[in-house]
């Protein structure tokens, strides 16, 4: 039977680009959920060849194993692949969180590791060194980094495990970070108050549940891109490049806004495509807005044009045109993956998503002409004031569009209200009443159009943890070491106060149970228990993710 170190084995021999080096500063680089997962997430490669760029500073890698709860049964360690080393011998021990859910593997990552979890637990000697001595209680414990896209929207959760956490784009707050690091030597509480006093660190023990403001990344430091390829990701050796950053658009429910960071920012097409290895075979464009760049064409073309095949993260329905779908076809596409959000028109204006009904069509029309297999279409249910009539005018749209296109798919998220976004505060509407709402639609489509739900269930811990603050955090931690089933998020969540409702569309009709009241009392998930089982969430989101974990950074 292969152990762990052949699995490492076999993953280090298929990757290009792996950097083995060993500095005096070294940073184990935490992704919470498995490999293949976490070696799709562009931010986490891009943090990785940053700090191995860095003069005597290394960077390795750890993963949540792929099965988290056999390894904490067994008691495995958690050990980097590049060497090997036990994750709790670094000094620095970071973090990319880009979902809520990834906070329970954030939690059994350091169990395994053998790291107190809770920053207060960690032992007071400084970051700056080696390991520490043989008797473990005593022996120097890492400082604990996080960052991600999480910290765009709601990081307090992780306060609770986080000596430092590095809020939005972290290409400059990292090199500071290890700048602080060595001045710091053994002083530990010096290093968490000079970074609690600079922007874009959030020191959860010096903050308290106030979060500083996220922190844009130099224009000079895009795009990002891959280090490592490897055959073994959910997007199986595609070089990833983000060809722009942000988004200019005002969407109400995304983290991703023309408010974040300044919208959007561009980067040439010649340069994009001059910072492609000509091995890359396969390439996708990642970012909030890819087909708003006015040079999407001139990219597409330059990819097509030399064979790769190319994958594209987010297709807005408005932007797309005879000349774009044709590139994509020869580009490997097979099927189309647009979104609509809101089930209808009068939703859609609600939350400023611009798609209309005629965009959606020229779309099916398009996924028709070029041969394509199917248009899958991402949409939420339980927006705020959504009622049965909405659902009805879905339905009748989703027979139209099946008309249009060879097949049609709905994968449709329940929405989930986000920190830093104009819904924040909206209720999530209940596990039952969103269930309902898939069978209403189910029966109305009568099989012309495939549903694929993501899990109302865990869209409800999303939403407690989402808009939670340190308590979630603390519940996430007994859930992941209880097993990390539904139940478990269930039983631990119970004794978290429910987050008030603040936003006034969900304030508008109180205790009604309708569309935009208050969050019915059911909605705790009390007497629900189920089999779920926690999928891994990605970073980026290319037509063959799961999008619903990505929907707070953009569609
Ligand atoms: S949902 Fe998409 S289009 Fe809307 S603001 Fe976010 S990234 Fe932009």
């Amino acid at each position: 039977m292969a152990t762990i170190s052949d699995l490492v084995q076999q993953r280090l021999s298929a990757e290009r680009g792996t950097v083995f080096k060993q500095a005096e500063l070294a940073f184990a680089l935490v992704y919470p959920s498995p490999y293949h997962v976490g070696m799709s997430s562009l931010g986490y490669q891009t943090i990785y060849r940053a700090l191995n760029g860095l003069a005597g500073v290394s960077a390795e890698r750890a993963f949540l194993p792929d099965d988290a709860e056999k390894a904490r049964a067994a008691g495995e360690g958690l050990a980097t692949y590049e060497s090997r080393r036990p994750v709790g011998d670094f000094p620095v021990v970071a973090f990319s969180l880009a979902y809520e859910l990834e906070l329970g593997g954030l939690v059994t990552c350091l169990d395994l590791a053998g790291i107190p979890a809770l920053a207060p637990e960690r032992a007071l000697r400084g970051p700056g060194g080696g390991p520490g001595g043989g008797n473990h209680r005593r022996r120097r414990q890492p400082l604990v980094v996080i960052g991600g896209p999480i910290t765009f929207s709601n990081p307090v959760p992780a306060g609770p495990f986080a000596d430092v956490m590095l809020m939005g784009e972290a290409e400059q707050l990292i090199v500071t970070l290890v700048e602080a690091v060595r001045d710091a030597g053994e002083d530990r509480d010096g290093l968490l108050a000079r970074l609690a006093a600079l922007p874009g660190f959030y020191v959860p023990a010096v903050h308290g549940e106030r979060v500083p403001a996220i922190a844009a990344a130099d224009n000079a430091s895009l795009p990002a891109h891959s280090q490592i390829l490897t055959p073994h990701t959910e997007l199986s050796d595609m070089f990833l490049i983000e060809p722009e950053r942000g988004c200019h658009r005002g969407c109400t429910y995304c983290v991703m806004r023309r408010s974040t960071n300044g919208g959007m920012r561009l980067v040439p097409p010649a340069r994009v495509l001059s910072l492609i290895p000509a091995q890359a075979r396969r390439v996708g464009l990642v970012g909030a807005a890819v087909t708003d760049h006015p040079g999407l064409v001139t990219i597409l073309r330059g990819l097509v044009d030399t064979d790769r095949e190319v994958g594209i993260s987010s297709l807005r329905a408005d932007r797309l045109t005879d000349e774009i779908v044709g590139l994509l076809k020869r580009g490997g596409y097979r099927s189309l993956t647009t979104a609509s959000d809101g089930a209808s028109e009068r939703l859609r204006t609600l939350i400023e998503r611009k798609t209309k009904e005629r965009h959606l069509l020229r779309a099916a029309e398009l996924t028709r002409t070029h041969g394509l297999h199917h248009l899958k279409l991402y949409m939420m249910l339980g927006l705020p004031g959504e009622t049965l009539d909405d659902i009805d005018e879905l339905a009748r749209f989703g027979l139209e569009l099946a008309r249009a296109a060879p097949r049609v798919v709905f994968g449709i998220a329940p929405f989930v209200a986000k920190r830093n976004t104009p819904l924040d505060g909206a209720p999530f509407e209940g596990i039952a009443e969103v269930e309902a709402k898939l069978s209403h639609l189910r029966r109305a489509l009568k099989g012309r159009v495939e549903l694929r739900p993501t899990s109302p269930k865990w869209a409800w811990i999303e939403y407690r943890l989402a808009q939670g603050g340190f308590a979630a955090g603390h519940a996430a931690a007994q859930a992941a070491r209880a097993g990390g089933r539904f139940g478990d998020w269930r039983r631990a969540l119970s004794d978290v106060d429910l987050p008030p409702v603040t936003h006034p569309a969900a304030a508008a009709a109180p205790g009604t149970g309708a569309p935009g009241a208050a969050e019915p009392a059911h909605a705790d998930g009390a007497g629900l228990a189920g089999p779920d089982q926690l999928r891994p969430p990605a970073l980026v989101q290319i037509p063959s993710v799961d999008r619903r974990r990505t929907r707070a950074i953009g569609s």
